[in-house]
């Protein structure tokens, strides 16, 4: 066996229990496990103590699935990763400057992070910080918070041990979210929505001592990064099943008006539409959907100072400011005939127009989702131009007749139509 660097204090579970949580496949896929042991050989091979980290470990030692594989080296992962990629087989996309790689498993879409162990040193609070490659337990180090900074060896007889110089097992018996050091939201603040993501997600509890470092001195630092990091996080925090608790909780931490002083909180009334099921055959995600129901009653300028703020994609932004811009106009729609309804919304994101019509349930938008949108007049432009007529906005007049004619119930039938056509020539 290769002899890590790291020396300090290993057990709290057993190596058995750990290695009996690994062969769960309700917890770890036997794919996953196969994977992990071929890394583990490729690493022996080389010389260097491989451990998977972070998330992994937490998640195994609670009994909860595990997502994603992020293994760190003490030695070289690039190089780690191009042994691999020839035994193997897939593809490396090394980061030279960070002595990482990413390894994309052959014929999958899945892949796995080799890191190269490291230091980290914050030179100015909130930027990101200088690396040096360095020890298992330096790395750890650098982790947001206990129950994230423990490792599991893979390499050699020592396959299974757990590392914890951090105490994470304690803090997760405690169900506790604790920082590894009181400068740990000065150098980077988005632990703190990290913290509020895994607090919500677990139902474990903020430690006070931590709790108390989110204080004004933290938030300035957070007034400062960057729209597109905060939003990353708060897209994560969408995600999560708990969403809405978790808002409530970044609010209450005074972190939303450290972001912009217009930044809203939740509606609770709104919040139960996060949870639900899109059965409509509408193009839907959790984060899209989240931050249109959140801005839901903002005017048309908060909208876009928010957007430039939290970076939005223009996609993002038009979802949002169509939510809002609908929410206001409906009492202007409604009684309106459906061809009105129809071409009021045409233009706005589908997803937009679901999320008010769960707010408001107003049946008219549920037909134009489902029914409206798809009724053309059987009659079209070529049709048009087979009758002499010459292509122009008359065209458009026309054919939009005809549509407003079958959308409104005057036209039901392909007789019908050619007789209003025939009309309207
Ligand atoms: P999740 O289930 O939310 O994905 P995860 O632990 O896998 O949890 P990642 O964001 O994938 O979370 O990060 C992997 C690991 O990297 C974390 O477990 C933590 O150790 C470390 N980490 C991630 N972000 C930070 C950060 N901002 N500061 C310090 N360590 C971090």
């Amino acid at each position: 066996m290769n002899q890590a660097l790291y020396k300090g204090k290993i057990d709290f579970m057993q190596k058995d229990d750990v290695l009996r949580l690994l062969r769960d496949p309700n917890l770890l896929p036997s794919e996953k496990l196969t994977l992990l042991s071929n890394i583990a050989t490729q690493a022996e091979t080389l010389g260097v103590p491989c451990y998977v980290v972070g998330g992994f470990v937490r998640d195994l030692l609670l009994g909860k699935p595990i997502n994603d594989l992020d293994v760190v080296v003490e030695g070289d992962a690039i190089n780690l990763g191009r042994k691999l990629v020839e035994v193997y087989g897939g593809k490396l996309t090394p980061h030279f400057k960070f002595h990482t790689a990413i390894w994309h498993l052959p014929n999958s879409t899945d892949f796995v992070d080799l890191i190269t162990a490291r230091k980290e040193i914050y030179e100015m609070p909130g930027a990101l910080p200088k690396v040096t490659p360095s020890t298992i337990e330096d790395d750890l180090r650098r982790r947001d918070f206990t129950i994230n900074a423990m490792a599991l060896r893979l390499d050699g007889e020592g396959f299974g041990e757990i590392l914890d110089p951090l105490d994470g097992q304690a803090d997760l018996e405690r169900r506790v979210i604790r920082v590894l050091h009181p400068r740990s939201f000065m150098d980077d603040p988005t632990r703190i929505f990290r913290a509020i993501r895994y607090e919500g997600r677990y139902s474990f509890n903020i430690e006070p001592l931590t709790l108390g470092l989110v204080d004004s001195e933290a938030l300035k630092v957070l007034h400062m990064l960057s729209g597109e990091r905060l939003r990353h996080e708060l897209d994560l925090i969408l995600e999560e099943e708990r969403a809405f608790q978790m808002v409530v909780r970044v609010a209450s931490a005074g972190v939303l008006t450290s972001i912009h002083p217009k930044m809203p909180k939740f509606n609770q009334e709104y919040a139960d539409y996060l949870e639900m099921d899109i059965q409509l055959d509408v193009p839907a995600d959790r984060r899209s959907m989240g931050f249109i129901l959140w801005f839901l009653d903002l005017t048309e300028e908060e909208i876009f100072s928010l957007a430039n703020r939290l970076d939005f994609s223009n996609q993002l932004s038009l979802d949002v400011w169509a939510g809002a811009q609908l929410m206001r106009s409906l009492p202007h729609l409604v009684g309106a005939k459906p061809s009105e309804w129809t071409y009021a919304l045409e233009k706005l994101p589908l997803l937009s127009i679901y999320a008010v019509y769960l707010i408001s349930r107003e049946n008219a938008l549920l037909s134009y989702i489902s029914f409206w949108r798809h009724v053309k007049p059987r009659t079209n432009g070529n049709d048009l131009k087979a009758m002499g007529l010459l292509p122009g906005p008359r065209f458009s007049e026309i054919l939009l007749k005809l549509r407003s004619a079958w959308l409104d119930g005057e036209v039901t039938n392909e007789s019908q139509e050619k007789e209003l056509l025939a009309k309207l020539l």
